[in-house]
């Protein structure tokens, strides 16, 4: 039975703050870290800011020795480390081009020779996207709607977060230097994309039937890891091509939890669950995860 990584597994429990065990953490200071923002030393000043909700402008404000020395100690924790990890790199590459997908880094787009594929502070991502991949049915990397796995860099109308088109899967900048946990929902959520597209017609009927009972009961999981939980639900309630991709993320990330959720509904919004889930599973080539 495949296993997700500890890291992604940990997606189920609720983010736990580090208010208290970082020194000059505050809420407010971790709820910026958590969507991106960073503290830079710059021209003799320290300075809080950074994307604005993924999008393409920044705001710096002035900010202090005390916020830099928290935003270092919450990046050691929950950030994304700046590490090398080459043997990663080969192993992932060679992964993913068996498997006919190719690896883009964003950063250098335009330049598709292999020397400008390696960034040397991405040892973790092609690490964690490895496992979380090898974690996968091996048709999930083979398919025709997951071709392109891009890390960092910008999408179209200057997007830093992270999209899913014409068979791609983008990690925009703000996903690769982020939280951990971001990437890997993200990572995940993206996938779940491909998964839906590969979703054929009558399936999405099937699925849009009990999507319907499900929105009618507010029945959906919210899983903390950009944003709130409760934004992630209110998004998949407004949006059907939401809603799959997340479930996948879930699925894959959660199953106990979402098997033991689907359990304590009413019966109607239970069949609808288990007529969903039951679609999963079979995409999952018959794996339930823990
Ligand atoms: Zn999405």
């Amino acid at each position: 039975m495949p296993c997700m990584p500890a890291e992604v597994r940990d997606l189920a429990n609720p983010w736990r703050s580090l208010v208290g065990s970082v020194p000059g953490l505050t809420a407010e200071l971790e709820n910026e870290f958590r969507f991106g923002q960073k503290v830079i030393f710059f021209n003799g000043l320290y300075r809080l800011g950074g994307n604005i909700k993924g999008g393409s402008s920044s705001i710096w404000s002035p900010s202090n020795v005390p916020a830099y020395q928290a935003y270092c100690g919450w990046k050691d924790v929950d950030g994304i480390p700046a590490e090398e990890n080459p043997a990663a790199f080969d192993e992932l590459l060679t992964f993913l081009r068996s498997r006919g997908v190719k690896l883009v880094n964003g950063n250098y787009y335009a330049c598709e020779q292999d020397d400008h594929l390696y960034c040397k502070d991405w040892g973790y991502l092609y690490a964690i996207t490895l496992s979380v991949l090898r974690a996968l049915p091996e048709q999930h990397a083979e398919r025709a709607e997951f071709r392109t796995l891009q890390l960092g860099g910008w999408g179209p109308d200057c997007a830093k977060g992270s999209a899913y088109d014409d068979a791609t899967v983008n990690m925009y900048e703000f996903a690769v230097e982020g939280a951990r946990r971001t990437y890997v929902g993200l990572l995940l959520h993206e996938l779940g994309h491909a998964q839906e597209a590969a979703f054929d017609g009558p399936q999405h009927a099937v699925l849009y039937e009990h999507y319907k009972t499900i929105v009618a009961h507010k029945a959906v999981l919210g899983v903390e890891y950009l944003l709130d939980a409760e934004t992630r639900r209110i998004y998949q309630l407004r949006v059907f091509e939401e809603f799959l991709p997340e479930v996948y993320m879930i699925y894959a990330s959660q199953g106990e939890r979402l098997r033991r959720y689907m359990a304590e509904h009413p019966p109607a919004v239970r069949a609808a669950w288990q007529a969903i889930y039951e679609i999963y599973r079979k995409a999952f080539d018959g794996i339930e995860y823990a």
